[in-house]
């Protein structure tokens, strides 16, 4: 007799390899790959600008990859607690394969939609997300969820120790189901992509989809893995791996890098305690979802941000901040690169966001809200942390009192200024809109305010 079919739902693990539904779904029977664009379904973080653009050309990678192996993507849009279950009804299938959803609010529809299809009969099987570890089941001494890095790393490590990552290859026999099923939208009536073009950067930089992410991975680990220690921190040279924003679609897993970087034995703890600390971000995020809109130490609930929608010079502050128009060097590249790359480096990031934050004593939701539009790696976990960690509110989060120096940092980290001349051009750059011994010391003096609490 032969097999009943089943449905694969893609979301954000857009790839083949190491797939474990996937794999799990094609023990079962022939199967029938969806994907649904449901960008309501993320609440108030839906995907950006520069989000949406890399998911055009990954789910286009994507059906190109399946359809290598006779399959099609079926696309639909719309709610996918409508879509699915009308998929079901029309071609008969009872059994769905997908990966559990790192983000809380599809966390919450997946639980929704487990109890609705049970109704129907039908299995909602969740593989484990693209993570080394599983965020409910690591614990510290007190038997509760880490809130601090180092103890984090070293439990997740010990982990791994005893289990390590043992990434599944890709499948190599398809079988297709044959259903009927209500018809498919084209990719391209998603409307990723922007009408107005200011995505050639984005085009120049990127190869979104399961063969760029591989190729970032031999690339790094061919060319600079080496020298990741020495030079993560210089945004002048090419010294990281540039791999996170194929981690956020799903094109690579952890994993993988993990297994990759082992086989290569390159002794680089280094980088992969910093894909720990996309870890930690999501650990963060699955017991304290709260902390995308509210900070995790309280105190911060009461501290004097500057509010851009009240005060016309935070406003303006704001937006020269967005512009990469502040005068100070080294955030206006960063915000440069930003705006033509979709993707800015770490050290950089840490210096804009102390100044959004410290020296305009804006918010760092304003800031955070800004990178979710214009990153092609924003990620609701590790841009929370970022943010959190910089504006000094976050779980081990730099002090706030720590409030970088861009001059300094640029000094340090961009020694001969070649970052900042490839972002800023050779010719002179407008005065600061700010000073920024005076703004320090405004903010020391802010966060007295809450300190004494
Ligand atoms: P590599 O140095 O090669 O590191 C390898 C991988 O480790 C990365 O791809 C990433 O998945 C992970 N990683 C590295 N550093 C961090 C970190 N500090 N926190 C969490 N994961 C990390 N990263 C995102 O993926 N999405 C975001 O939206 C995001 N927003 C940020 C906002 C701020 C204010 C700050 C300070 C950092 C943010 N980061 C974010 C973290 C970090 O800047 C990027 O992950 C990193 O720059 C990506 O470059 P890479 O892939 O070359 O990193």
């Amino acid at each position: 007799m032969a097999a009943d079919p089943v449905l694969v739902w893609f979301e954000r693990d857009l790839r083949l390899a190491d797939h474990p539904a996937l794999t799990a779904a094609l023990e079962q029977g022939p199967i029938l790959p969806v994907y649904i664009h449901d960008p309501d379904a993320h609440g108030e973080w839906a995907p950006g600008g520069a989000s949406r653009w890399w998911l055009h050309y990954s789910l286009d990678a994507l059906s190109r990859s399946l359809g290598r192996h006779n399959l099609k993507l079926h696309i639909y849009q719309g709610s996918a607690e409508k879509l699915l279950p009308q998929l079901l009804q029309q071609s008969g299938i009872r059994s769905v394969f997908c990966s559990q959803p790192l983000e809380p609010a599809l966390v919450q529809r997946n639980e929704r939609l487990h109890q609705q299809l049970e109704s129907m009969g039908v299995d909602l099987v969740a593989a484990a997300p693209a993570l080394l570890h599983e965020p409910h089941a690591l614990r510290n001494k007190s038997d509760a969820p880490f809130r601090v890095f180092t103890p984090f790393w070293k439990a997740c490590r010990e982990q791994l120790r005893t289990a390590p990552p043992a990434p599944l290859p890709a499948p190599d026999r398809f079988q297709v189901a044959q259903v009927d099923v209500p018809e498919p939208c084209d990719l391209d009536a998603l409307n990723l992509l922007p009408r107005i073009t200011w995505d050639d950067g984005l085009k120049e930089t990127w190869t979104p989809g399961e063969v760029g992410a591989q190729q970032r991975l031999q690339d790094f680990l061919g060319e600079a893995i080496g020298d990741y220690a020495r030079l993560r921190d210089r945004p002048d040279r090419r010294a990281t791996s540039a791999l996170s924003a194929h981690l956020h679609f799903g094109e690579i897993t952890p994993s993988q890098i993990w297994a990759a970087v082992d086989a290569a034995d390159t002794g680089s703890d280094k980088f992969l305690a910093e894909v720990g600390w996309r870890e930690f971000a999501h650990h963060l995020l699955h017991h304290f979802p709260e902390t995308v809109e509210q900070p995790m130490d309280v105190r911060f609930k009461a501290f004097p941000w500057r509010d851009p929608d009240q005060d016309a010079q935070a406003a303006a502050g704001l937006r020269a901040w967005q512009r990469g128009e502040t005068g100070v060097e080294l955030v206006d590249a960063g915000m440069k690169e930003l705006w033509h790359t979709g993707i800015m480096h770490n050290r950089v990031r840490m210096v804009v966001a102390s100044f959004l934050t410290k020296n305009l004593l804006i918010h760092w939701q304003h800031g955070a809200r800004w990178f979710w539009d214009t990153l092609v790696d924003a990620d609701l976990a590790s841009n929370t942390l970022g943010w959190q960690w910089t504006a000094g509110c976050g779980a081990d989060a730099a002090p706030f009192f720590r409030v970088f120096n861009p001059d300094l940092q640029a000094q340090k980290f961009d020694p001969n200024g070649e970052y900042r001349r490839r972002w800023l051009g050779d010719g002179p750059h407008p005065k600061p809109i700010v000073d920024l011994k005076a703004t320090r010391a405004r903010a020391l003096e802010a966060f007295q305010a809450i300190k004494r609490d």
